[in-house]
């Protein structure tokens, strides 16, 4: 009794898995007949500077126009796109639609920034490729930034750091993306050409009134790293007032966020 119990187990089991890994097959698909029919779009959401709220740019975030689905944020299929090695397809028609927005959408000084997969770094020729899509497109390099997370720094192989040296001398930045939840490589950091560093969302999350004072001090503890090494820092995903207001006090120069405003695409922001 106890083995067909087991047996039923298993085969709940396989078909779950069966079930799930046609799904991933589904999407997979689907992706790849969305990169030929031209469905993914950036979106651009502003960054401002938390002292005045001018803008200072914009970052784009990757979107998928879904036939019936609607549009689609990468986190419904970025998984499922890296494993199935789409995403370098997809982010370089991300990249050069970006590079084409850039003379409509940037005002003088406004910069954007785009998010680079660590297997970018994975093909020789990443800094050239990207610095040879700007020129293509007229777009100026010092008008554009990188967005990688701590992770890719780690990655000893596959020389990121000469990579980012290159794209620096042509005047390309690089931002740490989500700070605090990777490997929070610090004494990594100096070793990189890094200009700045946006704090995660979830510590940003922590700073309203009723938050831990754990959340504080992590954002307390960033700040005064990125002071002493020369980073310019950003505030992701700020919702609120108080969390803008604590940021600011706090000495964070820059933020993003639904108070100042969602992603939307080219159309909507610059008109
Ligand atoms: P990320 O680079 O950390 O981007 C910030 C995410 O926070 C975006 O999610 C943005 O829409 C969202 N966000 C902005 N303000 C707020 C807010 O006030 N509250 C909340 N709850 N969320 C906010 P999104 O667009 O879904 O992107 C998710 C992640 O997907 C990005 O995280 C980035 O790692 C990746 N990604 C986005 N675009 C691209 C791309 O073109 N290429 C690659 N390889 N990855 C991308
Ligand atoms: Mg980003
Ligand atoms: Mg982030
Ligand atoms: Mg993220």
């Amino acid at each position: 009794r106890a083995k067909a119990k087991g047996r039923n187990r298993s085969e709940v089991f396989d078909r779950a898995l069966h079930d799930e890994a046609l799904r991933t097959l589904d999407l997979e698909n689907d992706l790849r007949r969305a990169l030929i029919e031209g469905r993914f779009e950036p979106y651009y959401q502003p960054i401002v500077s938390l002292e005045d709220g001018a803008r200072v740019g914009y970052e784009a975030l990757l979107r998928w126009n879904h036939d019936s689905r609607g549009v689609l944020a990468p986190e419904s299929f970025l998984a499922v796109a890296e494993e199935g090695g789409l995403i370098e397809q997809i982010d370089w028609l991300i990249y050069e639609r970006v590079f084409r927005d850039m003379g409509r959408l940037l005002a003088d000084g406004e910069y954007v920034c785009i998010n680079v997969s660590a297997r970018h770094f994975h093909v020789p020729g990443m800094a050239e490729r990207l610095l040879g899509l700007l020129r293509t497109c007229g777009a100026d390099p010092s008008r554009l930034r990188i967005e990688l997370t701590e992770g890719a720094l780690l990655d000893e192989a596959h020389n990121v750091s000469a990579a980012l040296y290159d794209l620096r001398v042509a005047g390309v930045r690089t931002q740490l993306d989500d700070f605090g939840t990777g490997y929070s490589a610090l004494s990594y950091l100096h070793r990189y050409p890094i200009a700045a560093i946006k704090i995660d969302r979830s510590f940003v999350a922590e700073l309203d009134g009723n938050g831990s004072q754990g959340g504080h001090a992590v954002v307390r503890a960033i700040l005064a790293l990125a002071q002493s090494l020369g980073l310019e820092t950003i505030g992701e995903g700020i919702e609120t007032p108080e969390q803008r207001r604590r940021l600011a006090a706090l000495g964070c120069e820059r933020g993003q966020g639904f108070l100042f405003a969602a992603p939307a695409p080219l159309a909507a922001v610059a008109g």
